[in-house]
C-alpha cells in the first residue's frame, strides 16, 4: 500500500497523533447503487484500515432525506460485502447523530459562530458574492445570540414554513472561499426520512454534517474526492470552533476520483438510466454498478485488482476501462473452466461417423479438470468458420479442405448443401479416423482449430452480448446529451446458441469461457428449461495491446 494517503498516514503517527490507531469510513449516501468508482473509495478505505491494523466504518450518509431510500441501504451493504469487505459491528447512519448535531449547532450558536437567517435561497445565493467580488452580510447577521437560540428552537419546533428561515455559519462573508461565506448548516424540510421518520423537520448540511460524523465516531483519516477540497477549511473551522483536538481529531485527505472512458459514474445520470428504462434496473449487465458488474460476470477479486492497479493519485485523470476488463480476463483466465459453444450454428454431417464416441477434454490449461464431450455423426460449427470462397489464409473450413475439430479428428469438406436461394445449410463432411486429438497418430499438423458442438447433445442457451451503453468520441469521453447517445448495439441477445451439455447444472454465477468466443458467466434468468449466459469480455485483450 505505497501511496499518499498511507505517507501522511504514516507522518501522522511518527508525530504522535492518533494514539487510539487508524479509523477511516465509507460514508455513501443511501440515494443510488455503488457503482465503479465508489469500488475505488471502499477499496481505498478499507484497505488503509487493513494496511495499519485499524478499522473501516460503514456510514449511511443519510442527511438529506429526499432522494434516499432503504432499497439503497440494503444494496450497499450487498455489494461492499461481495466486494470481500467487513464493517464488522461498525455501521452506522448519520441520521442517528441528528440530536448531537443539533447540540453543536446550539454550541455554535452559543459561541456567538452561528445565526439564523431570514433570506430566502435565491436572496442567499444573490449576497454571496463572486469568486471576484465579496459576498454581502445578510441583515439578519447580527442577531443577538438569545434571538439565535429562540429562533433555532423554534425552526425544530416547527413554527416555520419549509425554507423559511435557514441556520447559517458566522464566519467571513469576504473570504476568497466561497464555502466559507456564512455557508447554511440547517434547512427546514417536512420529508418523511427513511430511518427517522417524522421525527426531524430540520436537517442538517452535508458540510455542517460530515466532520461531526467523523468526529463523533473517532475517524482519523477522512478520505475523500478533490471536489471537497475547497471545503476543507470550513471541515477544519467547525472541529476548531467547537474544540477538537488538533492531535485526535479527523483529519480530511481528498484523493482524484475515479473516471473511467465510456462509464458513466454519476449516481444521477445511472439514476435516470433506470427510472426511464433504458435499462433493466440497477444491476443490468450494462450497468457500471457493482451489481451490474456482478450480473455481467465481473469478480470481486478483478475489481479489486483493478484498484490497486489504478492508484491513488492527487490529481483527476481518465482511467481506459480497458484496464478494468483486462483485470477480470486476466482472473478468468487463471479461474474459468473451459466449455465449447456455437453462437451462430451451421450443421455439418460427418459421413463416416456412425457411433457416438466421448472425447476426453482438458478443463483447464494449468488448473486440470477434465470432462468427455459427445462427439457425434451431426455436429454445428460456427457459420463463420466456413467459407465458401475463402481467401488463401484462411485456416478454416472451405469446400475440399481440411479444419480440426478440437478434442478430436481433423475434418475433410466434402459437400457443400444449399437451399433453394443458394443459402448454405449444411456441410457434409468425412473425419480422418488416425488423426483424433491426444491419439498414438494424431500427429499430423494442420492449421486450423474450430470448436463445435454434438447436435444430439448439445443444449439449447440464449447468449447475451453486451458492448458500452452509450456511443463515445473515439478516446472514450462521455457526450454531453448521454440520453440521446444510447448505444442502440449495446445488447445483443442470441436466443438458439447451443453449447455442450457438461454446464448443464451450472448455478448462476458459474464462469466459462466458451472456446474462442471469450469468457461468459451464467445470469440468474437461468431456469431449469433453459440456460442464460452473459459474455463478460471477449478474448482480445485491447489494454494489453496498448501496453505492450
Ligand atoms: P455520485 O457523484 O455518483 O453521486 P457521490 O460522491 O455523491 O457519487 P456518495 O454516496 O457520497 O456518492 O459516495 C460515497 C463515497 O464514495 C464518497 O466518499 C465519495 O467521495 C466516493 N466516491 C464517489 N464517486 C467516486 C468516484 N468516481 N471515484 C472515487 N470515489 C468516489
Ligand atoms: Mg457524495
Amino acid at each position: 500500500m505505497a501511496n499518499f494517503i498511507q505517507q501522511e498516514i504514516e507522518n501522522d503517527l511518527k508525530a504522535g497523533k492518533y494514539k487510539n490507531g487508524i479509523l477511516t469510513r465509507f460514508p455513501p449516501e443511501p440515494n443510488g447503487y455503488l457503482h465503479i468508482g465508489h469500488a475505488k473509495s471502499v477499496c481505498l478505505n478499507f484497505g488503509l484500515a487493513n494496511y495499519n491494523h485499524g478499522l473501516c466504518n460503514l456510514r449511511f450518509d443519510d442527511t438529506n432525506p429526499t432522494k434516499e431510500d432503504v432499497e439503497y441501504v440494503d444494496s450497499i451493504q450487498e455489494d461492499i460485502k461481495w466486494l470481500g469487505f467487513d464493517w464488522g459491528d461498525r455501521k452506522f447512519f448519520a441520521s442517528d447523530y441528528f440530536a448531537k448535531f443539533y447540540e453543536y449547532a446550539v454550541e455554535l450558536i452559543k459561541c456567538g459562530l452561528a445565526y439564523v437567517d431570514d433570506l430566502s435561497a435565491e436572496e442567499i445565493k444573490a449576497y454571496r458574492g463572486t469568486l471576484t467580488e465579496p459576498g454581502k452580510e445578510s441583515p439578519c447577521r447580527n442577531r443577538s445570540i438569545e434571538e439565535n437560540l429562540n429562533l433555532f428552537e423554534r425552526m425544530k419546533a416547527g413554527e416555520f414554513a419549509d425554507g423559511e428561515k435557514v441556520l447559517r455559519a458566522k464566519i467571513d462573508m469576504a473570504s476568497p472561499n466561497i464555502n466559507m461565506r456564512d455557508p447554511v448548516i440547517y434547512r427546514i424540510t417536512r420529508t418523511t426520512h427513511h430511518h427517522t421518520g417524522d421525527e426531524w423537520l430540520i436537517y442538517p448540511m452535508y458540510d455542517f454534517a460530515h466532520p461531526l460524523e467523523d468526529a463523533i465516531e473517532g475517524i482519523s483519516h477522512s478520505v475523500c474526492t478533490l471536489e471537497f477540497e475547497d471545503h476543507r477549511p470550513f471541515y477544519d473551522w467547525l472541529l476548531d470552533s467547537l474544540g477538537f483536538d488538533v492531535n485526535n481529531r479527523p483529519r480530511q485527505i481528498e484523493f482524484a476520483r475515479l473516471d473511467l472512458t465510456n462509464t458513466i459514474t454519476s449516481k444521477r445520470k445511472l439514476r435516470q438510466l433506470v427510472e426511464e428504462k433504458h435499462v433493466r434496473g440497477w444491476d443490468d449487465p450494462r450497468m457500471p454498478t457493482l451489481s451490474g458488474l456482478r450480473r455481467r460476470g465481473f469478480t470481486p477479486a478483478a475489481i479489486r485488482d483493478f484498484c490497486e492497479r489504478i492508484g491513488v493519485a492527487k490529481s483527476n485523470s481518465l482511467v481506459d476501462v480497458a484496464m478494468l476488463e483486462h483485470c477480470v480476463r486476466e482472473d478468468l483466465n487463471n479461474n474459468a473452466d473451459r466449455v465449447m459453444a456455437v453462437l451462430n450454428p451451421l450443421k455439418v454431417v460427418l459421413t463416416n461417423v456412425t457411433e457416438t464416441e466421448y472425447l476426453f477434454a482438458e478443463n483447464h490449461p494449468t488448473r486440470g479438470g477434465s470432462r468427455f464431450v459427445p462427439f457425434t455423426r451431426e455436429i454445428f460449427i460456427e457459420r463463420d468458420d466456413f467459407m465458401e470462397d475463402a481467401p488463401k489464409k484462411f485456416f478454416r473450413l472451405k469446400p475440399g479442405g481440411e479444419v480440426r475439430l478440437k478434442y478430436a479428428y481433423i475434418i475433410k469438406c466434402e459437400e457443400v448443401i444449399k437451399d433453394a436461394d443458394g443459402n448454405v445449410i449444411e456441410l457434409h463432411c468425412t473425419i480422418d479416423p488416425t488423426s483424433k486429438s491426444g491419439g498414438a497418430t494424431a500427429n499430423r499438423k494442420i492449421k486450423g482449430t474450430i470448436h463445435w458442438v454434438s447436435a444430439e447433445y448439445a443444449l439449447k442457451t440464449e447468449v447475451r452480448l453486451y458492448d458500452y451503453l452509450l456511443t463515445t468520441d473515439e478516446k472514450g469521453n462521455l457526450p454531453e446529451d448521454f440520453i440521446g447517445s444510447l448505444n442502440p448495439k449495446s445488447l445483443i441477445v442470441i436466443e438458439n446458441a447451443l453449447i455442450e451439455p457438461s454446464v448443464k447444472w451450472a448455478a448462476a454465477g458459474t464462469h466459462y469461457q466458451f472456446l474462442r468466443l471469450g469468457y461468459f458467466v451464467t445470469d440468474p434468468d437461468t431456469t431449469p428449461e433453459k440456460l442464460v449466459f452473459n459474455r463478460v469480455v471477449g478474448l482480445k485483450d485491447t489494454w494489453a495491446k496498448v501496453r505492450d
